[in-house]
């Protein structure tokens, strides 16, 4: 389970595992007991190496959750803020960002569209519009995500 959560990315980068992750107070799943379980390393477009994200073991249910900076859609590299802006430019000016394989950025764009028409917010034949980006965040759709399953199982959330 992948929850995602303010994170000071520079400090993060900084303090690798000796970042200070808030605990989270109980297992989003079933309100069980939670323990640290380590770090899971992941790259992401911010830094030249890859990030030790924190994990926690929920020692009710099993379920293993690792938190991740709000930043990042779930299994994405870049931020959202550059997807987006990738989005935007094709959809405005029909070009891409220079610092981004122009492959990857015609991914994302036939993937929002295809993401846009399974969730029943526009049709084929229909412009595609970027203030859908935000309707299908707001979704728990992940708006360029090519997974079969439409919902991310990703949650939104503040540790206290
Ligand atoms: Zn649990």
């Amino acid at each position: 389970m992948i929850i995602l959560v303010n994170v000071d990315i520079k400090e993060l980068i900084d303090k690798e595992r000796f970042y200070p992750w808030k605990k989270l107070s109980c297992c989003p799943k079933c309100e069980g007991k939670v323990w640290g379980h380590g770090f899971v390393q992941r790259w992401l477009d911010v830094s030249d190496s890859p990030l030790f994200l924190k994990r926690f073991f929920c020692t009710c249910c099993g379920s293993i959750m690792c938190l991740r900076p709000n930043t990042h859609f779930k299994g994405f590299y870049y931020s959202i803020k550059q997807i987006y802006s990738s989005l935007k430019k094709r959809l405005l000016a029909n070009s891409d960002l220079p610092n981004i394989y122009n492959s990857i950025q015609y991914i994302w764009m036939r993937a929002f569209k295809q993401r846009i028409i399974r969730a029943n917010l526009s049709t084929p034949f229909s412009t595609v519009q970027l203030s859908l980006f935000e309707v299908l965040v707001k979704k728990d759709i992940i708006p360029i995500s090519r997974s079969n399953k439409l919902k991310s199982d990703t949650i939104y959330y503040q540790p206290t």
